[in-house]
This record gives structure tokens, C-alpha cells and sequence, in this order.
């Protein structure tokens, strides 16, 4: 199988004035499964497509291997790609279809592709369907049709196109595992693009999070959910969101207190905790994560600060409770933390959950 390296990679549009991948850095270890995700129109599928050799870069390189493939044609790559409209051909079998890309992509003899196609159906669970014309299909029918296309073809380097977005949420994730196992299956390297960060927090071995064209941050979902390198990350990697405040910091090296004076917020951190972070006077953005904060429905004015409930959303496991604080202010609580709309509850914080960002760039302090 291959290693994928994306070196400098640059993809403008319209003359330069859209820059829809800026000089992006990444490799992709023989294997790896890798989940590049990041907003609507933030170069996911123009990334994808330059791997598979669809999008000509505007400069630098991909390489499988060392060979370096980036005027390789797209016929030429030993790549498979499977989409989210599925693009299986209306008027042929499933069979046919499966056939189809092995005739395109190898010089197989006619009843060896047929054999191979047997084989892919079988692992599939999609022998009985042969005969059947896609529009005879359910969508996770035709996407388990494209996988097994695409995989018939022995390809080196997987690529997905946000293939499960027009499935329901079971079969998604159903589908999700169904990936991972024929990929590891195969020992094939995969790049798999989403919008939908929490099927790349429960599919990559890898997370690349891109914004505007730029790389963010690469590293292990949990790696990136303790540490987002930025406030963009934070906010987008996990869900619900993090919560942010504005806050001024004052320090003098040994003490250090946080508020904010629009919700009433003040942390006092210990000294241990100022003496290790490297930390200096000034505004910034705190960051903390619905789940790190505890909801004291009899406040004794210990808590880290005071806030009316808004509502209060019961999703079975947990409740979701909204808080004055400022808008899109949540809380992830334990079933049996149920406050009611209105009611004047405690907020506490545990200094070891914060996160703090620069205020201007959004860079993580600590
Ligand atoms: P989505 O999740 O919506 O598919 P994406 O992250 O995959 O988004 P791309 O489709 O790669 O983003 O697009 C990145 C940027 O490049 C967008 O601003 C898009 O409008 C622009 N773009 C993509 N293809 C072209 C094209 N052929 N001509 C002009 N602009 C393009």
C-alpha cells in the first residue's frame, strides 16, 4: 500500500482570487485511515480531489511513496474513490457495474473480473442484488455497491467523499463501522472527507482539521478534543460546542485571577496551576466543554458563578441545561441534575477543564 504525502499543496480558483486549498502539509502513513474535516467550502473535496488526480494543484506535490504523482493521470493512480451521490451508472446491473471499473482499471480476463466481483458481493452482503438496476436500490444499498466497486479494484489509496450523508442516522453509523473494518481489512490507506465532526471523532485513526484552506491541526481524535491547538478547533471539535466568555486575566507571576464582569465570572487559580502555566495579563477567550461543568441547583455563592436556567433539554443520558451566561451558554448535566426554566442555579468550573486563547489570534495559551 502507500504513503501519501501532500507537500505544499496550493489549488486556486478564478484567477487566484479564491484560494481554495493554501499550501497544505500532510502525510499519510501506509494504512492510515486519516478524516479531513472542516466547515462547508473550507477545500475538503478540492484536497481529495488532487490525491486522485481530478484537480490539477496550482503548485506543490502529492507523492505515494516517494514517486511523486502529481501529473500521474487520474486513470493512472492506483486510487478508488466512493462518493456521496454513490455515481453508479443507471442503466447497468449492479453486476455490471462492479465489472465495469476492474475493465476500466486492469486488464483482468472477463471471467476473473466476474469471479472477483462474486467474491466483493459476498463480502458485501449484496450477492442477491446482482441483477438488480441501482434505482432498485435503498441507499445504503448503493453505497455498499460503491464500496464494493471501489475496493474490487485492489487500489492502493482509498478516498471518500462525505459517502454517507445521504443515508439515515442509523445506517450511517452502521455504514461508518463497515468502513473502518474493510479498510483495516485491506490494510489500505484512507482519506475520508466530512463536514460532520463527530463522524471523524469516531472514524480516523487521524484528524486533519482544516478552516479557509488551512491545515489547523493534525492529531489523534482525543488528542485534538484535550488539546485544539486554537479557538476555531475547540469550537468545532466536539459536540455540543465548547462555550466560550470573555475574560481579563491579572497576574503578577504567582497569583492569577480570571473574570468576566458581564456574567460576574471570577476564577482565583491555585498557585501550582499559575506557577505551570506560562501565563500574562490581558483579555483572552475562556473555553470550557458543556461536559466539564456542574450545575448546583442549591447555590451556596461558592460556585464560580451565578445564572438563571433558560431550558433544559433531556436527550435520555444527559441534560442539556441552557444558562443566561451569554447566548448558546450550555451545560451537559447527569438525569438527575434537573433544574427547571428560571430557576437560579450555581455554576462550577474546574480550573484543570479551562482553556484559554489569545484573544486576537485565537491561539490556545494553556
Ligand atoms: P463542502 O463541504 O461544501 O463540499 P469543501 O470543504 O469540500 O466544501 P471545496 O468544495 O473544496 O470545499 O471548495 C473550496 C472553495 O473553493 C470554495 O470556496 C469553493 O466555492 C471553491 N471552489 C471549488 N471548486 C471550484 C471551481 N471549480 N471553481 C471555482 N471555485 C471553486
Amino acid at each position: 500500500m502507500a504513503r501519501v504525502t501532500l507537500d505544499t499543496l496550493r489549488k486556486e480558483f478564478d484567477r487566484g482570487t479564491i484560494v481554495a486549498v493554501d499550501d497544505l502539509d500532510l502525510e499519510i502513513e501506509d494504512g492510515e485511515f486519516v478524516t479531513v474535516v472542516g466547515p462547508s467550502g473550507c477545500g475538503k473535496t478540492t484536497t481529495l480531489r488532487m490525491v486522485a488526480g481530478l484537480e490539477e494543484p496550482t503548485s506543490g506535490t502529492v507523492s505515494f511513496d516517494d514517486e511523486d504523482v502529481t501529473e500521474v493521470h487520474a486513470k493512472e493512480r492506483p486510487v478508488a474513490m466512493v462518493f456521496q451521490n454513490y455515481a453508479l451508472y443507471p442503466h447497468k446491473t449492479v453486476r455490471q457495474n462492479m465489472a465495469f471499473g476492474l475493465k476500466m482499471s486492469t486488464d483482468m480476463a472477463k471471467e476473473e473480473r466476474h469471479e472477483r466481483v462474486r467474491e466483493m458481493a459476498e463480502m458485501m452482503g449484496i450477492e442477491d442484488l446482482l441483477d438488480d438496476k441501482p434505482d432498485e436500490l435503498s441507499g445504503g444499498q448503493k453505497q455498499r455497491v460503491a464500496l464494493g466497486r471501489a475496493i474490487a479494484r485492489e487500489p492502493e489509496v482509498f478516498l471518500f467523499d462525505e459517502p454517507l450523508s445521504n443515508l439515515d442516522a442509523k445506517l450511517r453509523t452502521e455504514m461508518r463501522a463497515e468502513i473502518q473494518k474493510l479498510q483495516k481489512e485491506f490494510g489500505v490507506t484512507a482519506m475520508y472527507v466530512t463536514h460532520d465532526q463527530e463522524e471523524a471523532m469516531t472514524m480516523g485513526d487521524r484528524l486533519a482539521i482544516l478552516n479557509d484552506g488551512k491545515l489547523q491541526q493534525v492529531g489523534a481524535p482525543t488528542e485534538v478534543y484535550q488539546n485544539p491547538v486554537n479557538e476555531f478547533v475547540a469550537g468545532f471539535i466536539g459536540s455540543p460546542s465548547m462555550n466560550f466568555l470573555d475574560v481579563d486575566v491579572e497576574t503578577d507571576g504567582t497569583s492569577a485571577t480570571i473574570r468576566d464582569e458581564s456574567s460576574g465570572l471570577t476564577i482565583t487559580l491555585s498557585r501550582e496551576y499559575v506557577a505551570g502555566h506560562d501565563l500574562e495579563s490581558g483579555p483572552y477567550t475562556l473555553g470550557i466543554r458543556p461536559e466539564n461543568i456542574d450545575v448546583v441547583e442549591e447555590p451556596t455563592g461558592e460556585e464560580t458563578l451565578a445564572a438563571t436556567v433558560e431550558v433544559v433539554e433531556p436527550i435520555g443520558s444527559d441534560n442539556y441545561v441552557h444558562l443566561d451566561v451569554n447566548e448558546d451558554f450550555l451545560a451537559r448535566s447527569p438525569p438527575d441534575v434537573q433544574p427547571e426554566a428560571g430557576d437560579e442555579v450555581g455554576v462550577v468550573f474546574d480550573e484543570s477543564d479551562l482553556h484559554l486563547f489569545d484573544a486576537e489570534t485565537g491561539e490556545d495559551v494553556f
